[in-house]
């Protein structure tokens, strides 16, 4: 480096004064950018777990809270600090409505946070039924263990959420589009009633991701993401957020965070953000191909219906297009024929993969019923709209003709 390369570079640490304006795809390329003294062009990736002091008595400021700075990475570390106000500042919200973020080693530790760190014996929760597999443990198995009552109910049926929500609530927990039935809840309806209640809305917008859906925007008071699935895109890490009020992140999120400790590592979170930077582009042909194969499978004989929430034939078909801007990369199909007919479509595929991940970049496909809600009674399963014929797909970005011609093949096989 040059000793005028200072005088030529812009101010490491500042985001520019503009930053505030910034629209969203801009933001995520740049948004919590801090440059360190080399100027380097990409975030720099910390992978450390402390910090030096330069004296004792910056040592004991930085503990009492004196001193505002870096103390040790299960608190707080610059790339995972980055990660997190770059996706703050993804999520649309309210004016007035001051977005902080925190990140967690997984979305599952997003979930299990967002929910325990406000609840307390004697409290109730109400939850949609059809939920990812880990988030229904939780609400059903884990909630009850520490005396708090949960309650289900079925995500579409505003009446049942009515009634549900008649009595003093705690906490909302919901899924839209949901895991893997691709029902779709009416997130401003159910704030409006959460909020009556005297509950928080959390809603887990894992599908939807920032891009397509802002469920503050419509009411909900704390988003939760899995960041294994879009956010990274690309299969390589598991990562989790929770998005809320900075006094929530703060005073209530914060602590809890802070002392259990899923903390999401440096290296994980260089890669995330680095994921945000795409997010928009991939979204958009995630979005493009899963409606090219939703058709193409709408249109075939062995198919007896098909979940997306695009096609004119999906029962919400009309408030997926008021609340969301896109309809998702994940579609679920139901074969004629039942779980045989679903088994010998997942193994005469050639390209698409058979795989329980999903919002990745290769699409992957599999059987909820065996795979990933397994654990679950053969009622259970039924009654959140799974059967032993339903295959879901999480549509890649790969040419989406080749995505059809895939599955033409193998569904003659
Ligand atoms: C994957 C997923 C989760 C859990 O995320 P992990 O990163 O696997 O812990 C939660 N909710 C939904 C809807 C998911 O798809």
């Amino acid at each position: 480096m040059g000793s005028d390369d200072s005088k030529t570079t812009r101010p490491n640490a500042a985001q520019p004064k503009m930053a505030g304006q910034w629209r969203p795809r801009t933001r995520a390329v740049r948004a919590g950018l801090a440059r360190t003294g080399f100027s380097e062009t990409s975030e720099a990736l910390f992978l450390t777990s402390g910090y030096v002091y330069g004296s004792a008595a910056e040592a004991e400021e930085s503990f009492d809270g004196t001193r505002d700075r870096m103390v040790y990475s299960r608190f707080k570390n610059p790339t995972i600090a980055t990660f997190e106000q770059r996706l703050a500042q993804l999520e649309a919200a309210p004016a007035g409505f001051d977005v902080g973020c925190r990140a967690t080693a997984s979305g599952m530790a997003a979930v299990h946070a967002a929910l325990l760190c406000q609840l307390k014996a004697g409290d109730r929760v109400v939850a949609s039924r059809a939920l990812f597999g880990s988030c229904q443990w939780i609400i059903n198995e884990l909630l009850p263990r520490f005396g708090i009552e949960r309650v289900f109910v079925d995500g579409p049926d505003l009446e049942a959420w009515a009634k549900a929500l008649s009595k003093p609530t705690a906490c909302v927990f919901l899924e839209t589009p949901a895991n893997p039935t691709l029902e779709i809840i009416d997130i401003a309806a159910v704030a409006d009633l959460a909020h009556k209640a005297g509950a928080k809305l959390v809603v887990d917008n894992v599908f939807a991701t920032p891009i397509l859906q802002s469920p503050l925007m419509l009411g909900a008071d704390i988003v939760v993401y899995s960041a294994t699935k879009h956010m990274d895109g690309q299969g390589r890490c598991l990562g989790g957020a929770v998005v809320a009020d900075q006094a929530f992140c703060q005073d209530v999120l914060g602590p809890y965070l802070r002392n259990t400790g899923p903390t999401l590592s440096p290296f994980n979170a260089w890669v995330l953000l680095k994921g945000l930077e795409t997010l928009d582009l991939r979204v958009e042909r995630h979005c493009a191909n899963a409606l090219k194969v939703a058709r193409f499978l709408e249109s075939h004989p062995k198919v007896a219906r098909v979940l997306y929430p695009g096609l004119e034939s999906h029962p919400q078909h009309a408030l997926a297009a008021r609340q969301m801007s896109g309809w998702g990369s994940i579609l679920a199909v139901e074969l004629k024929g039942g779980k045989p007919t679903a088994y010998s479509l997942l193994d005469h595929l050639e390209l698409i993969d058979i795989s329980n991940n999903l919002g990745d970049a290769k699409s992957l496909i599999t059987h909820p019923w065996t795979t990933t809600h397994q654990r679950l009674s053969p009622e259970d399963k039924l009654a959140m709209g799974i059967s032993e014929g339903m295959l879901r797909l999480s549509v890649g970005i790969e040419d989406g003709d080749d995505l059809v011609e895939d599955l033409d093949r193998a569904l003659g096989g």
